[in-house]
């Protein structure tokens, strides 16, 4: 857990979030401010920075950010296509600095991303 991390504290529940899942590794909750009209971020419990901070002992964890993302895709009836999308660095956009999988569908998304 680091002080500063807002996800960290949503971990702790000082910091509310209506979670969409979660068990001893990961939760899951909407985005505050979405960009499409579905928008969830998927995070582990562990507090890692982004995804160039992932060690081989974390690739289970990686797997399963990916697979309840995809979990979720469904059971928001996301049929037509969903995007997975990890930020890593401030050039990439990443603006918190604990690992979250964007999950994002609900409309048509544009390649290449801005
Ligand atoms: P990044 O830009 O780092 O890839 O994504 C961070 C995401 O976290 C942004 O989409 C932002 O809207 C979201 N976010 C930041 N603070 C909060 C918060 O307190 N609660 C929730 N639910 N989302 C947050
Ligand atoms: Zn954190």
């Amino acid at each position: 857990m680091s002080q500063e991390c807002i996800f960290c504290k949503i971990i702790a529940g000082d910091i509310p979030a209506k979670l969409l899942y979660e068990d001893d590794d990961v939760l899951a909750f909407n985005d505050i401010s979405p960009v499409a009209p579905t928008h969830i971020l998927v995070i582990p419990r562990k507090h890692i920075i982004g995804p160039a901070a992932l060690t081989e002992a974390d690739q289970a964890l990686t797997g399963k950010l990916v697979q309840v993302g995809t979990d979720l895709a469904a059971q928001t009836g996301l049929t037509e296509g969903f995007r997975l999308v990890i930020n890593d660095g401030k050039s990439a956009g990443q603006t918190v600095f604990h690992l979250h999988l964007h999950v994002l569908g609900g409309r048509v998304m544009t390649w290449p991303p801005g």
